[in-house]
């Protein structure tokens, strides 16, 4: 591999386009760009809000709407308008069902660990969609401002996201259209505004404090030679500003004996107003307003006392971040505030008092995220003069899974050295063999990329299918060489190879590789998509063929009969090409199997609690 400046020369990309940076939030999204030598966020086009609600409507002919307009439908049509998309992605259900109920729209409740899926009327949208609608949306504002196209992007994400989740945000970008450059982590972004890079040769440690709409985060950075590296982080993925509005809520309601129960509506009025009332009491000692002909109000005596547990909880989730730093509070350099529930007087007194320190609140908290993805676009666009060269991986590095698939394991543009593994499984019982082939490339179909080589774990002890771990490791060394080294955990048998000679590839041949991944990045997923849908309905006729020959004895023939034609209907579904049929297919077979396969689980647990006296 060769050393490449991070102004990449992207063949027919042009150089001189714009990167926009884009803060893909919870509660709302932005997008900046540098304009004029600053950062700066796009407004929408009264010039007025930079903000984006992060919220998705359908309407019933499939038609999307997003940001402020789909926020007007959460009250009419909740079931159709999907918000706090980005808690859900790269997750499981088995990841979120524990909360379920704080969702309006309907989660498809297979319980698998298959990523979660949306029923919107008869179609199902996955998160990278969704999220891939807000991307669209930011970036068509972009282009409107600047009539230009917006074809590259640097997205941040929470510090703590895993891989899959980054992976998830990427192929979202993707999906918009976005060939994302570099996905940051938001308090490096945060951090990259406020310029503490600048300002000092020395090493900082930084603590950015995080409290938005739905989620708390602190992170502890160090800061070394214009490197960041994530020191710890700690948080609250259900607690923020949204608590603070239900607890004002709440207090109305038994101050002025207010009745909203049973109402959604009034609910929902109550819970606006008591966010408007927060608002204002960041500037006003008190406010008043009305509400069903009562006259309610606020103190900020009372609106303190309200906010304290919250805040208190926040500080709680500091002192885990220091310990897990293994730092004392004086050891932090800078204090940084990001998110709109920082706005909050008191809330800055308290942090600025746990911290014993100023803290770094003269940007706007709602933005500092979005114009720290900016400036880093810029860096990565060669603007800024004082640019890094690393070595960076200029594609994407993965292998080949059921069904043709690429399955990325070091994205493009990861710093070398690195390694990341991944674990896999076998899909056949008995399966003794596995083949692994590396890939390079952005495309979703491994046809399309680049083969780098091939081998073959031997030898795996037989069991059945889905039992064996493979762990796929991906190692490249600070010469750029890659390792691919494949090991079945349980027997410890391993394999691996070293790719040199192929790896390399020239800067043309990138440049068309990347282009083509944008131009058929609709096509490829949708494909993508289809594909999974029929991997999983596979999966899923296998376990039922199993599950009907196993209990013959515990059903009627009635049940099997009916489980057996389910199956047969999503098998007829399969060859159709169709992704919605084939889910719906799953949907009907799953929700008929389901209660089933409890009571096949209480015969079995009986069965086994026979002959096995407890007291004995
Ligand atoms: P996220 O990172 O989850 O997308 P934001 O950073 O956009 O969220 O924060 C949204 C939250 O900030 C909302 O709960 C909103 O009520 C709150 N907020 C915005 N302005 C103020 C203010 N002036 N005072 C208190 N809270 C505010
Ligand atoms: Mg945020």
């Amino acid at each position: 591999m060769s050393k490449i400046p991070i102004n990449l020369k992207e063949g027919n990309i042009e150089t001189d386009d714009i990167i926009v940076g884009i803060d893909l939030g919870t509660t709302n999204s932005l997008v900046a760009i540098i304009a004029d030598e600053k950062p700066q966020t796009v407004k929408d086009s009264a010039g007025k809000h930079a903000l984006v609600p992060s919220i998705v409507y359908f309407d019933h002919k499939g038609n999307v709407e997003v940001g402020e307009e789909a926020k007007q439908k959460l009250i009419i049509e909740p079931e159709r308008t999907i918000f706090s998309v980005k808690r859900l992605m790269g997750k499981s259900y088995q990841d979120i069902k524990s909360h379920k109920d704080f969702f309006s729209y309907n989660i498809i409740d297979d319980d698998t660990e298959s990523l979660v899926k949306i029923e919107v009327g008869d179609r199902y949208y996955n998160p990278v969609e969704l999220s891939g609608q807000i991307l669209k949306y930011l970036k068509s504002r972009v282009e409107a401002k600047i009539g230009q196209k917006v074809k590259r992007a640097v997205i941040t994400v929470p510090a703590y996201f895993n891989d899959a989740q980054r992976q998830a945000t990427r192929d979202a970008g993707k999906l918009a259209g976005l060939d994302v450059l570099r996905i940051i982590n938001e308090p490096t972004a945060a951090s990259l505004a406020y310029g503490i890079d600048q300002n000092t040769e020395e090493a900082r440690t930084i603590a950015v404090y995080d409290l938005g709409g739905g989620t708390f985060d602190i992170s502890i950075l160090r800061l070394e030679k214009g490197i960041y590296e994530v020191l710890s982080t700690s948080g609250d993925t259900f607690l923020g500003g949204d608590d603070i509005d239900r607890s004002i809520g709440n207090y109305w309601i038994d101050k002025y004996g207010l009745d909203v129960k049973e109402d959604k509506k009034k609910q929902q009025a109550l819970r606006l107003l008591a966010e408007n009332a927060k608002k204002e009491l960041s500037q006003q000692d008190s406010v008043s307003m009305r509400f069903e002909n009562k006259e309610i109000g606020l103190s900020r005596e009372e609106f303190e006392k309200i906010c304290t547990p919250i805040i208190d909880k926040t500080l709680a989730s500091c002192r885990n971040a220091l310990r897990d730093a293994k730092l004392q509070k004086s050891q932090i350099d800078h204090v940084i505030l990001v998110g709109g529930s920082t706005r909050i007087p008191y809330l800055k007194a308290s942090v600025s008092a746990f911290f014993g320190k100023t803290v770094n609140d003269s940007l706007d908290p709602d933005e500092v995220v979005a114009l720290g993805a900016a400036i880093q676009a810029n860096i990565l666009a060669g603007k800024q003069k004082d640019m890094l060269l690393l070595d960076i991986t200029p594609l994407s590095l993965g292998i080949e899974t059921v069904g043709g698939l690429m399955d990325v394991i070091i994205p493009r543009n990861s710093k070398i050295p690195i390694s990341a593994a991944r674990n896999y499984t076998t899909s056949v019982d008995g399966q003794k063999n596995l083949r692994i082939s590396v890939f390079q490339g952005e495309r979703d179909l491994v046809e399309n990329n680049r083969k780098l080589g091939e081998f073959i774990l031997r030898d795996i002890p037989p069991m059945p299918a889905g039992i064996p771990k493979i762990e796929i490791a991906f190692i490249i060394d600070a010469d750029g060489i890659l390792k691919v080294r494949a090991k079945e955990l349980r027997s410890q048998k391993t394999q691996q190879i070293e790719i040199k000679s192929t790896y390399g590839i020239s800067e043309e041949e990138m440049a068309k590789m990347l282009l083509d991944s944008l131009e058929h990045a609709q096509e490829d997923i949708a494909v993508k998509a289809l594909l999974e849908a029929i991997n999983e309905a596979n999966h899923i006729i296998l376990s039922t063929e199993k599950f009907i020959k196993q209990n013959q004895e515990v059903f009627d023939n009635k049940s099997l009969e009916k489980l057996g034609e389910l199956k047969e209907a999503l098998r007829d579904t399969l060859d159709s090409g169709n992704k919605n049929a084939i889910e719906k297919a799953m949907r009907k077979l799953n929700s008929f199997a389901e209660p089933l396969a409890h009571e096949a689980m209480d015969v079995q647990i009986s069965k086994a609690m026979k002959g096995k006296s407890i007291n004995s």
